[in-house]
Order: structure tokens, then C-alpha cells, then sequence
């Protein structure tokens, strides 16, 4: 994805920042992302899956504390929403 602000392109799996497109390319292609590309945010986990589904299916399993910081933040985000009132 491209960050207009910093003028970069930032890889969207570990959030590289990179200054040209094909660098981007590249990197997508190369080692860092050649075959486990998703790991579980959980502290301490480590579980990898090569799908944004098999993660989110690990995380929905409960068996380690990344469901809990997951719903930490969507209570966070819900909060921080419904202090929003929209005026005009
Ligand atoms: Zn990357
Ligand atoms: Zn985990």
C-alpha cells in the first residue's frame, strides 16, 4: 500500500516502508514473505499460517492470548467510536 503522507510504500504484512514500487514488489516476492505469512499476534505464540483466514481461525480457537488482546482492541475501538457525535 502506498502512504501518501511519507511519500512510501509500506508492506502491509510487516509494515516495511520502502521508497519505490518495484523495491515493494520485490519484497513481496522474496524471503521475508516467501511461505508463512501471517503470524499470530498473541505474546509469546508464534503460531504462523500462510492465510489471513488460518489465522483468524487460530485466534477464534481461544488457545492463546491473542483472542483477548484481539477483543481488547475492538472494545477499544468501540469506545473510542461512540465518543464520536457528529454535529451539523
Ligand atoms: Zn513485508
Ligand atoms: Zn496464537
Amino acid at each position: 500500500m502506498y502512504d501518501a503522507n511519507a511519500r512510501l510504500w509500506v508492506c502491509w504484512l510487516c509494515l516495511k516502508r520502502m521508497r519505490h514500487k518495484g523495491q515493494l514488489e520485490q519484497h513481496l516476492k522474496g524471503p521475508a514473505h516467501a511461505e508463512k505469512l501471517f503470524k499470530c499476534p498473541g505474546t509469546a505464540c508464534g503460531k504462523e499460517a500462510s492465510s489471513l483466514s488460518g489465522i483468524m481461525q487460530h485466534i477464534e480457537s481461544q488457545r492463546c492470548d491473542a483472542y483477548d488482546l484481539a477483543m481488547g482492541v475492538m472494545q477499544q475501538l468501540e469506545r473510542k467510536m461512540s465518543s464520536f457525535r457528529i454535529t451539523g
